[in-house]
């Protein structure tokens, strides 16, 4: 069952030059106990779909179209009070850096504690049990003695632990994983996505994880949705996805991964174009090998190519 669904996602930017549109039609769903990846290169608009879900978007950005249904209520029409309650509390962020969300000047456990007070209204003893079981649960060893613990004290997994332990103790429906592991070394990046592979199963939380690395999502996601450009061009299961892409982008992605065969890794020429560059028709089309006339001139619908596996490409005409 779906608990988040953004449909038709349309947003833009007021720029020096004028109104440049960032995200067509954005449409993807999250599922209890599910993880869902946005995947995409830098500027394909996957970070800005996420934060809309959040609304915490720049002031320049304006959204002309859209819905995004949390529970069934759209979250675009709330205001900045009722946003604040479901941000942090019930749609937790798990940023890139976690120093971004932590404040060197607090103990952790002080940080939490706060999170706890404003958004479960709990304070003393009972708070502090439930910090301290959060705490526990992401696996911080000796709990307790941590709660006292300045961030620059964690080690970089320990922080992400700790920003997701916050989002635990509220009870959060839906954690958006931001790159989550980009800054962390190997072994810890498995760590932390074991982690969050036991939160889904263990508490039905859902997890949209937005990244560009591939490899991380083959291994983690349920399903996986690849955005170029600002528009969803290919959706599947992940499994049917890594199978058989359909996209020339998604197959050229694939391709570019290194794996234990021995063909010879593919580039994709060119450069993602810029959000002030106008290109006609379907955006990939000045970079993709399997480009036809309608192409440039029209943009591919979205054609059903597989059991819940769709792909924005003319060549499923
Ligand atoms: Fe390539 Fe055309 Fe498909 Fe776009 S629609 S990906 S240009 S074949």
């Amino acid at each position: 069952m779906s608990i988040l669904e953004v449909k038709n996602l349309n947003l833009g930017f007021n720029c020096e030059c004028g109104f440049r549109q960032a995200l067509y039609d954005v449409t993807f769903s999250l599922r209890r106990g599910k993880m869902s990846a946005l995947v995409g290169e830098s500027g394909s608009g996957k970070t800005i779909s996420a934060m809309s879900i959040l609304k915490l978007l720049p002031k320049t950005a304006v959204i002309t179209g859209g819905q995004i249904l949390f529970n069934g209520e759209d979250i675009l029409k709330l205001g900045a009070r009722e946003i604040q309650k479901v941000r942090g509390a019930k749609i937790a962020l798990i940023p890139q850096d976690p120093m971004t969300s932590l404040n060197p000047l607090y103990t952790v456990g002080d940080q939490l504690l706060e999170v706890l007070k404003i958004h479960q209204n709990l304070e003393g003893k009972e708070a502090y049990k439930k910090a301290v079981e959060a705490f526990d649960m992401v696996q911080i060893p000796c709990a307790e003695a941590r709660m006292k613990s300045y961030p620059h004290e964690f080690s970089g997994g320990m922080k992400q632990r700790a920003i997701i332990a916050m989002a635990l103790a509220c009870n959060a429906e839906i954690l958006i994983a931001d790159e989550p592991t980009t800054a962390l070394d190997v072994t810890i990046q498995a760590q932390i996505m074991s982690l969050l592979k036991e939160i889904k199963t263990q508490m039905e939380t859902a997890i949209l994880l937005i990244t560009h690395d591939l490899a991380l999502v083959g291994e983690n996601a349920d399903e996986v949705s690849v955005m170029y450009a600002g528009r969803i061009v290919e959706k599947a299961q992940a499994k049917e996805f890594f199978q058989t892409p359909n996209h020339p982008y998604s197959a050229a992605l694939l391709n570019a991964i290194p794996s234990n065969k021995t063909e010879r890794l593919e580039t994709i020429i060119g450069h993602p174009p810029s959000i002030q560059q106008i290109i006609n028709g379907c955006k990939f089309h000045p970079r993709c090998k399997y480009c036809m006339d309608i192409c440039t001139q029209e943009i591919p619908p979205m054609y059903t190519v597989g059991k819940n596996h769709y792909s924005a490409c003319f060549l499923n005409k």
